[in-house]
């Protein structure tokens, strides 16, 4: 199990060095250690997640898909809580699928298709295309999406539009 802050900060809502110096240095956020110390209450230290979106309208949370149903919990009482608590609807996704996580990243522009690209330098990357008249429908910049993406994604992620 794990979060973006250690299970004593969650429990106790004190940073502790580490956990400080991750916020910091901006591999964590504000949003995160809100949501760790909720999670952790929530599911007693057994619920884990692995990075936090404020989207505007939304709140996205990425996790591992196994842990998707436990945090949304038994007639998602689990994720009314959490976005009653955050003040904010909240929509969590596995990790794994790509196309999922994309999806809700570009909502309601429409993805034409995924593919992967490959690299003079021996890596990929995956492609997604989006449907061009649907451009100005992003809510936050394709270079954000991009690096958001690509920060818990196994692959990087570029945009297009088609
Ligand atoms: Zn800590």
């Amino acid at each position: 199990m794990s979060l973006p802050i250690c299970d004593i900060c969650a429990k106790t809502g004190v940073m502790c060095n580490a956990c400080d110096a991750k916020l910091r240095n901006n591999e964590i956020s504000d949003l995160d250690i809100e949501i760790s110390k909720i999670i952790y209450n929530m599911g007693n230290g057994e619920f884990s997640f692995d990075r936090s979106f404020d989207m505007g309208d939304f709140i996205v949370l990425i996790t591992q898909k196994r842990e998707v149903g436990k945090i949304i919990g038994k007639n998602a009482t689990n994720l009314r809580e959490l976005s009653s608590k955050l003040g904010k609807k909240v929509r969590i996704i596995g990790t794994g699928n790509l196309e999922d996580v994309v999806y809700d990243f570009v909502a309601p522009a429409q993805i034409l298709g995924i593919n992967t690209v490959f690299k003079t330098d021996g890596s990929t990357s995956r492609r997604v295309i989006i449907n061009k008249k649907d451009e100005n429908k992003l809510k936050i910049g394709v270079g954000t999406i991009e690096e958001l993406i690509s920060s818990f994604a196994d692959d990087r992620v570029e945009i297009s539009f088609g």
